[in-house]
């Protein structure tokens, strides 16, 4: 292999070799010019705090300890509590040998529910049976209210149930209102008839994932037909107060 021809190369090259020394001696001259002392100062001002001797900047910038905060505060979203009054809009639900219909039961429940949190600033919105607000649903929380059946099924036929949507994580919900619930109305959880028509309800498929959902049994028609008409402000107390819990209220 023949040596490399340097000096044919410097030739060729000569004007980049010109400019390459021209430039290295321009970027000295500047630097000269503006006083390093100045320069390091400045920098120094930008970079620390502190009373800093040496020449060379920190690589890292000091910051306070401060924790910090989020730019733009998020702001709450608005409420939406929706509740279904049963049957509202499609039929009577249940109904007794005298005539009393179940759907007379959740409308009346859920007026006075309404009227309740109305007074605490929570706007309940009531829904139909099969509301079209319900498709796509993307709330704070929904309650649809029912009755149970007005049928002589025994002395053990009473109580109320909670069944919440496996599609969000209602368990907060559900949990709220079963302790409210029970509490206003000293009734026991009717928990062994709780069925698939609860636990696969139609309106928990129609409504945006992620949005809490129960669906609450008020009572039996038969056996507690007194707590949820004579004494219905007690049972109406108790879902309000449920969803306030649920509200952090
Ligand atoms: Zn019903």
């Amino acid at each position: 292999m023949d040596t490399f021809p340097l000096l044919p190369y410097i030739q060729r090259n000569l004007s980049v070799i010109i400019f390459l020394v021209l430039a290295v001696g321009g970027m000295f001259a500047v630097y000269g010019y503006f006083s390093p002392e100045g320069v390091s100062e400045s920098v120094q001002a930008v970079t620390t705090t502190g009373d800093r001797l040496t020449l060379s900047a920190p690589i890292s910038k000091p910051i306070s300890g401060r924790e910090v905060s989020q730019r733009f505060a998020q702001s709450t979203p608005p409420l939406a509590v929706a509740l279904i009054v049963g049957h509202q809009g499609s039929d009577s639900g249940a109904v007794c040998e005298d005539g009393l219909t179940e759907l007379a039961i959740n409308t009346d429940l859920a007026h006075r529910a309404r009227d309740l949190l109305a007074a605490q600033d929570v706007d309940l919105m009531l829904f139909d049976e099969f509301d079209v607000r319900l498709t796509d649903f993307a709330g704070t929380a929904l309650i649809s209210i029912h009755a149970d059946s007005c049928g002589d099924y025994g002395p053990t036929t009473t109580g109320f149930k909670v069944a919440g949507s496996s599609r969000a994580d209602s368990a907060a919900l559900v949990s709220c209102m079963e302790q409210a619930y029970g509490d206003a109305t000293g009734m026991g959880i009717h928990v062994n008839t709780i069925t698939t028509h609860m636990t696969d309800y139609h309106a928990f498929r129609k409504i945006a994932a992620g949005t809490p959902a129960i669906i609450l049994e008020t009572g039996f028609m038969l056996l507690d037909r007194e707590m949820l008409t004579t004494n219905a402000d007690i049972p109406a107390k108790g879902i309000a107060e449920g969803i306030l819990c649920f509200l952090g209220k």
